[in-house]
């Protein structure tokens, strides 16, 4: 069975034992309770938990490495800078396609009408950071600390700069790279021991998660939730469709199949930060996109790019005007816009910091905070389709950068011979 094939299976299974486990605890019989609760806490959590950790692990080496490797590689030059600001102009973009999106489907279904507000609970937000905040901290003061927290832009800002030194360093540094590059391969092998054991953290993920789903929750927020799915689903296959068949006339369908294993991981996960080393993968393996644009493109998208976020915060604030019975002026939705697509920026890829900086586009256009409340019960579920969405996104401008750069292997990318050998040797 192929890899992906694999971890699809997992993903419907931990959603079957989940919420056959979550009907279970309902049962007051000690005995059937008990053992749901035990094979939660003490099966399915543990192994969940290790899995997600050993994703986690791999980020920061991997990321260092690699993008160490693609910024010698790539040099500084006028072409960097040109590939930077295409990638950043991409992902900005694509967002606020995303939210303008989001805007209209939730003013025409009306998500919030008939929403009784005195039922929702006091939801304490948490405050988000400031532009100017997220600009600074982009910057790191020590490597070690940036890396000990796992902060993809200045882990990003100091691989660069060693990379950039390396070509700088002559005969020594022509050294330092061929250690990078060993160590980058290296770093990939884990990946791939990794994802052979994906099917199985996948399905324990899935099954302590649902089991602790209440699916009524889904019920009294239907038209929420179904409008944010929708958007995410149209965003996901229509909006990305076109781009790409738009900017590079090569098939959208083939680079969806291609992408499928970083979906799965995205939506499994909830964390667009720890599929890295999955997406990273998919990128130079699957879709042939050359390392000295995936080691940028790839970590930034999974830190700034966040197309089903900003698609949530667009349909939640809809909903939440609508349910308080306020009224979004057209300036308000221009702001709406441009907040979300900069609170996507400020949105770290870990599961329900999208819920965080929804505060932020709220408070933008004069709404309660504590309407998050109200949506609350249904954002662990849309924060997995919205990942998925994130990463998605992430592959689609990686690989339209790649293709105008030249640096798009289409022989990868529509050779099924190459990646069904790759698949073999992973499971
Ligand atoms: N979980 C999302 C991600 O990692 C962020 C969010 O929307 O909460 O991409």
């Amino acid at each position: 069975m192929k890899l992906s094939t694999k971890i699809f299976l997992g993903m419907v299974l931990g959603v079957i034992v989940g919420a056959s486990l979550n009907w279970l605890s309902g049962y007051e019989s000690g005995f059937a309770a008990n053992l749901a609760a035990w094979l939660v806490n003490s099966v399915f959590d543990v192994v969940g938990q290790i899995f997600i950790a050993s994703l986690k692990l791999l980020v920061v080496p991997l990321v260092f490495v690699s993008l160490v490797c693609g910024a010698s590689t790539m040099g500084v030059n006028a072409r960097m800078g040109h590939m930077a600001a295409k990638t950043l102009g991409l992902y900005l973009l694509t967002t606020a396609i995303a939210i303008t999106l989001a805007l209209l489907f939730a003013n025409l279904i009306n998500p919030g009408e008939g929403i009784d507000i005195a039922t929702t609970s006091i939801y304490e937000a948490k405050p988000a950071p400031s532009v100017k905040e997220v600009l600074i901290n982009i910057f790191p003061t020590n490597p070690v600390k940036a890396m000990a927290e796992g902060n993809m832009l200045q882990i990003i800002v100091f691989a660069i700069l060693m990379g950039v030194a390396v070509t700088h360093s002559g005969e020594k540094g022509k050294q330092v790279l061929s250690f990078f590059e060993s160590f980058n391969e290296v770093v990939m092998a884990m990946v791939s021991f990794l994802m052979h054991l994906a099917p199985y953290g996948v399905f324990c993920l899935l099954a302590k998660l649902f089991s602790e789903l209440g699916i009524s929750a889904i019920l009294d927020l239907a038209k929420y939730f179904f409008t944010v799915v929708l958007v995410l689903l149209l965003h996901g296959l229509g909006v990305y469709t076109l781009l790409f068949k738009l900017l590079t006339r090569l098939s959208p369908l083939t680079l969806l199949k291609n992408v499928r294993p970083a979906m799965l991981f995205a939506f499994s996960t909830s964390s667009s930060s720890a599929t890295i080393p999955v997406t990273m993968n998919v990128a130079e393996r699957r879709i042939g996109i050359d390392n000295s644009i995936a080691s940028f493109t790839v970590p930034l998208g999974a830190t700034i790019n966040m197309d089903g976020t900003a698609i949530m915060q667009g349909v939640a604030t809809v909903f939440i005007a609508q349910a308080f019975n306020i009224d979004i002026s057209l300036g308000g939705y221009v702001a709406v816009i441009l907040t979300a697509t900069l609170a996507s920026i400020g949105t770290a890829g870990v599961p329900g910091v999208g819920l965080i900086t929804l505060s932020l586009v709220l408070q933008q256009v004069g709404l309660p905070v504590e309407g998050i409340a109200l949506i609350i019960g249904v954002d662990r579920l849309l924060d997995m389709v919205r990942t998925a969405v994130n990463v998605t996104g992430d592959c689609v401008v990686s690989t339209v950068v790649a293709r105008s750069e030249g640096l798009l292997n289409e022989d990868i990318f529509y050779e099924v011979s190459d990646r069904d050998q790759y698949e073999e040797k992973q499971g």
